[in-house]
């Protein structure tokens, strides 16, 4: 019998590759998205598939629907798309979970949260390990995101305890890939991006700051592992890979990668941005057997191949410049 898996934010970045994985298993898979920085370009190539539904919805809404499981990643993820209407992030992280549980108590199904490490906010320990609790500004700019997502964990933990649900909350660091949105303004995006424009690399701050790095693969294998873990494996995990780069040293492997000429330049460090990120996953070790397998540079090479695919793609068939 085929299961049907319901994916919030399935034409987004994550979601997509998520959808394709449990196609790819033989699961039907309900794809419910607002496309608020997700976009049917990220899915078209599913849509021809019978067992692949796409609903235009926004989470914040009630949705009465039937499916065997739930994963919540509807929520815009880049700083720069979740600082744009903060009142709509905040409400998407908690409105969201509210539906979502609220769907999964009726079902009487699993479901599970895509959290992030942004609720250790910036953190005072290091690597971060799940019983850490964060330290995080709750009037800031990244607040909307930071603290929704936090608020959204306490609702999940209270749905387990009171109403006994099947959850599981997932703590994903940094992750990147092929389907990043080239505008999306993250990091890893952004210098790929320059770098194969021949534009200035820009570092905000001195470049001191370091995050861990995930290739997408990685993380799907982490989450879909996890769903299926032990009823009892609730979580929080985090799922990141434990390599960790200041921004100075993610630029330079960009350029070497790309060959690019570009040059480095410095702007203004945004307000509250972490000093450091790096995922302790002792507990996903021992959990889920889980362990990422792409290292930075042959990740990073798979999605610098996908971006400049797209650059092609977005030549006008008349641009007989030469320039690639
Ligand atoms: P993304 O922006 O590409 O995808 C998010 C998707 O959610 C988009 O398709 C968007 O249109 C949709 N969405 C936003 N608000 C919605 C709403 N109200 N109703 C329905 N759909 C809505 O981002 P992503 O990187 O794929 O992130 C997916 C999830 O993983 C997010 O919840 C994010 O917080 C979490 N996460 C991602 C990372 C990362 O590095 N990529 C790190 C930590 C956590
Ligand atoms: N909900 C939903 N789909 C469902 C069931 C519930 O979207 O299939 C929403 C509904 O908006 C509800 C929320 O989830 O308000 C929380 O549901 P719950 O049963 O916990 O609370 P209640 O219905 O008592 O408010
Ligand atoms: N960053 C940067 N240049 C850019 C975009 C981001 O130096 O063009 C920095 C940003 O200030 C942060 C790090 O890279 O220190 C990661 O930023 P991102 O927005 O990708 O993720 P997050 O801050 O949410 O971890």
């Amino acid at each position: 019998m085929t299961t049907r898996a319901l994916v919030t934010g399935g034409a987004g970045f994550l979601g997509s590759h998520l959808s394709e994985r449990l196609l790819a298993e033989g699961r039907d898979v309900l794809c419910v998205d607002n496309l608020y920085t997700g976009s049917k370009k990220n899915i078209e190539h599913l849509l021809a598939n019978p067992r692949f539904e796409f609903m235009r919805h926004d989470v914040t809404f009630p949705l009465y629907v039937e499916v065997d499981e739930i994963y919540n990643l509807a929520c815009p993820a880049s700083p720069v798309h979740y600082q744009r209407d903060p009142v709509q992030t905040i409400k998407t992280s908690i409105l969201g979970a509210v539906n979502v549980l609220g769907l999964a108590k009726r079902l009487k199904v699993p479901v599970l949260q895509a959290s992030t490490s942004e609720v250790y906010g910036d953190p005072e320990i290091h690597p971060q390990t799940e019983d850490y609790w964060g330290r995080v500004n709750p009037i800031g700019i990244r607040s909307c995101y930071d603290e929704g997502k936090r608020a959204a964990e306490t609702l999940f933990f209270d749905y387990h305890r009171q109403h006994d649900l099947d959850i599981k909350v997932m703590r994903i660091f940094n992750t990147y890939g092929p389907r990043m949105d080239p505008a999306d303004g993250r990091v890893v995006s952004n210098f790929i991006v320059q770098a194969l424009r021949g534009d200035d690399i820009t570092i905000y701050g001195d470049g001191s700051q370091t995050r861990s790095f995930c290739y997408v693969d990685d993380l799907i294998e982490g989450m879909v592992s996890f769903m299926r873990s032990d009823r009892d494996f609730v979580g929080p995990v985090n799922i990141g890979n434990p390599g960790e780069f200041t921004m100075l040293q993610l630029a330079q492997e960009v350029i070497r990668l790309t060959g690019s000429t570009s040059q480095v330049v410095h702007l203004p460090l945004p307000q509250d941005d972490p000093r450091q990120r790096q995922p302790d996953i002792t507990l996903a070790r021992a959990k889920l057997g889980w362990e990422p397998q792409t290292q930075l540079a042959a990740g990073l090479e798979r999605t610098i191949a996908y971006f400049r695919g797209l650059d092609r793609r977005a030549k006008s068939p008349t641009d007989v410049s030469g320039n690639s």
